[in-house]
């Protein structure tokens, strides 16, 4: 039997779990699916251990730990989520409901859709070394989960973005020895952040190699050592793990065929309803666009509330949904 609901939120990021307390709070039914085991999107997915110091009322907190209070913040509601399925398909219905399939073989029905995807699936960027599959999960890793694993180990992070800068500052506290090769010699990550790192370095802290490649990988069999290439010179140096972090290579995957008018990657909305170009469906967080968009946690809560009064007026004839305070 299909499962039905008013509404369903696709991805369980930051921008996600808010719109699904947005929903509770204004009395609509919504489930929540997300294609990762975990609810938190790229907070939890990317940077658990870095520190967010840009949500409004909190100076400081883990990205996990925000996701953990977004998880209590929605509880009292109830909703369901659906974790490990990805949204496949979705198809209109004459009553102008929708159906979506997911690769689970779930079929859920509702009247309308949140699309809180993000960047979408996350897919590494993957260096071009010869002979690296046999190394992952052997000493190559894209991305930190356990940040206990790297205690005292010999690391090597590739990258000029923010996430190797900011994994460079953290996990140099904890490493036994960390370089940062990186192909240039100005990065392309937050200036602070870049800074704090040739802070690091000039204190002995973490080594940086700049206008350097890694351009091989060795040892029997988990990873021993990296081959740095400078453009006169080549060393191998031994490590533990090798970490690059060339960010993510964007695939929304299935969402992207459903027809929405898109921009650079992101789905167009109305700013003033987050609606797309079908009625009844909405984008928020990382995946809308419109003019004056900015990427940030705080924006995808603000678009939450946004959509989720729009999607209220739509399912209720028209009829706003009245403003409530959580003192109600
Ligand atoms: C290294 C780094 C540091 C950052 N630091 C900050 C910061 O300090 N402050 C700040 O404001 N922002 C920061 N950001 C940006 C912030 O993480 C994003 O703006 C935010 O995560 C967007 O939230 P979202 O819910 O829209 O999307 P996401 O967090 O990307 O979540 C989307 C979810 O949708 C799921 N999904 C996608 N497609 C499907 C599908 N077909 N079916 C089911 N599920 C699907 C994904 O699995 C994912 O869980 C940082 C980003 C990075 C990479």
């Amino acid at each position: 039997m299909p499962n039905s609901t008013d509404i369903l939120i696709i991805g369980a990021g930051p921008s996600g779990l808010f719109a699904g307390f947005k929903a509770g709070q204004l009395g609509l039914s919504a489930q929540i699916i997300d294609s990762l085991p975990h609810p938190g999107g790229q907070l939890v997915e990317l940077y658990p251990y870095k520190t967010i110091s840009d949500i409004p009322g909190i100076p400081c907190i883990e990205a996990k730990g925000l996701v953990t209070k977004l998880m209590q913040q929605i509880e009292p509601y109830n909703i369901p989520m659906h974790l490990g399925e990805r949204v496949e398909t979705m198809s209109f219905h004459s009553d102008k409901s929708f159906e979506l399939q997911t690769s689970a073989g779930s079929q859920l029905i509702c009247r309308a859709i949140i699309l809180a995807a993000g960047l979408g699936s996350f897919n590494p960027r993957k260096p071009d070394l010869p002979g690296i599959q046999h190394y992952e999960n052997r000493g190559v890793e894209y991305a930190i989960r356990d940040i206990e694993k790297y205690r005292n180990k010999n690391l090597v992070i590739a990258g000029g973005g923010d996430s190797a800068l900011d994994w460079s500052i953290q996990l140099s506290e904890i490493a036994c020895t960390l370089s940062l090769v990186h192909r240039r010699s100005d990065f392309r990550g937050n200036p602070a952040t870049a800074s704090s790192v040739r802070q690091l370095a000039a204190n002995g802290k973490l080594q940086l190699l700049l206008n350097a490649n890694v351009t091989g990988l060795g040892g029997r069999d988990v990873l021993e050592y990296v081959e740095i290439q400078f453009p006169d010179r080549s060393f191998k140096l031994d490590c533990d793990f090798f970490l690059p972090l060339f960010g993510l290579s964007p695939k929304l995957g299935p969402i992207s065929t459903w027809g929405f008018e898109m921009d650079k990657g992101c789905i167009r909305v109305n700013p003033t309803t987050c609606q797309t170009n079908f009625q009844g469906i909405y984008s928020i967080g990382d995946l809308c666009s419109y003019d004056g968009k900015l990427k940030f946690i705080l924006s995808g809560f603000q678009e939450a509330a946004i959509a989720m009064h729009a999607a209220y007026a739509y399912l209720n004839e028209g009829r706003q949904a009245k403003i409530r305070y959580t003192t109600d």
